[in-house]
């Protein structure tokens, strides 16, 4: 099959949900374009921003840092080493060695040294791992942006992420999480960075692809903590209605974003259950509802928990 932009080239990359399908060239002026997109309709980015890319070292993390880079925004990457045994050495290799082969500068932040591996963590408060990942990421995401001056922080959330995350908040009928998911947090005057997910209109194919096709070399293994994940559940009952009607997923997610037009607020509040005014954490300083901020306090009960064991 031709490409049908060129109409010159073979086509490479088959894109059902645009009823389209384009060579590596065009492929990639594609992608460029529905990134650039998502970033203008939210203006979530300026070329003034410093940008502070999560990196995981999977594929979408990377194809951001790769993307953002290319689009010529000034970006670092902060990789968070959760502690998880073989699954985070690799994933922080992989992360270590885009960086290095981009020139591109990487902060690391190691969970075990920080007294929180996510395991031993989740374990000790007796609460799900990635409810605990949860925590720890947003708290370090913001921090390390917050103590370096970047203007906003940038994840690889990607369309398919974002449906299923709205599927999973729809059938639960949860409007506190579904009046704040939106492609774009602004900054808070209680102290948290802009929010961004420029990756909000491509899939996870077209950045699989786009990853492939630009030999960026990622982890391709789950986090293991992933297996009970009800989000793939989501993902899975998408991915059926998507096979029999492509571009299903797109308007789901878009028409939602259409329906909620106000870009809602950044804000703890959902992490902490309370919308008071926000106070400094009296341990770490960070904004929070409550006296201790809630990493801290999960911090506090791993290392109490650790000296009684
Ligand atoms: S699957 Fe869970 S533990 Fe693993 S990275 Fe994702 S949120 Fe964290
Ligand atoms: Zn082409
Ligand atoms: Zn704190």
């Amino acid at each position: 099959m031709k490409c049908k932009r060129c109409r010159r080239s073979e086509a490479a990359v088959d894109l059902p949900s645009h009823n389209s399908a384009f060579c590596p060239e065009c492929f990639f002026v594609f992608f460029r374009r529905q990134v650039e997109e998502g970033i203008r309709k939210f203006r979530m980015l300026s070329p003034s921003d410093r940008v502070l890319v999560c990196v995981s070292g999977g594929k979408d993390s990377l194809v951001l840092w790769d993307i953002l880079s290319e689009l010529g925004f000034r970006t670092e990457g902060l990789h968070i080493d959760l502690g998880i045994d073989g699954y985070s050495a690799r994933s922080r290799e992989k992360s270590l060695a885009y960086a290095v082969s981009r020139g591109k500068e990487l902060i690391v932040v190691d969970l075990r040294a920080e007294g929180v591996p996510i395991p031993a963590a989740a374990k000790r408060s007796s609460k799900e791992e990635c409810a605990v990942c949860g925590t720890v990421k947003r708290y370090f995401f913001n921090r390390i942006a917050a103590e370096r001056g970047f203007t906003a922080v940038a994840t690889g959330h990607n369309l398919d992420d974002e449906a299923a995350r709205l599927l999973g908040n729809l059938l639960h009928w949860d409007s506190d999480h579904l009046s704040r998911q939106h492609p774009l947090l602004p900054e808070s005057a209680d102290g948290l960075v802009r929010k961004v997910k420029p990756l909000w209109r491509v899939s996870e194919m077209e950045t699989a692809a786009y990853g492939f096709l630009k030999g960026i070399d990622y982890v391709t293994e789950e986090c293991p903590m992933s297996e009970d994940a009800t989000s793939l559940v989501y993902k899975k009952a998408l991915s059926h209605i998507e096979d029999e009607m492509p571009g299903t997923r797109r308007r789901f997610y878009q028409g939602f974003l259409h329906q909620n037009r106000d870009v809602p607020k950044n804000s703890v509040a959902l992490d902490q259950g309370e919308e008071t005014p926000p106070v400094k954490c009296i341990s770490c300083g960070a904004p929070t509802y409550t006296e201790i901020c809630s990493f801290c306090r999960l911090k506090e009960k791993v290392t109490k928990t650790r000296g009684r064991s």
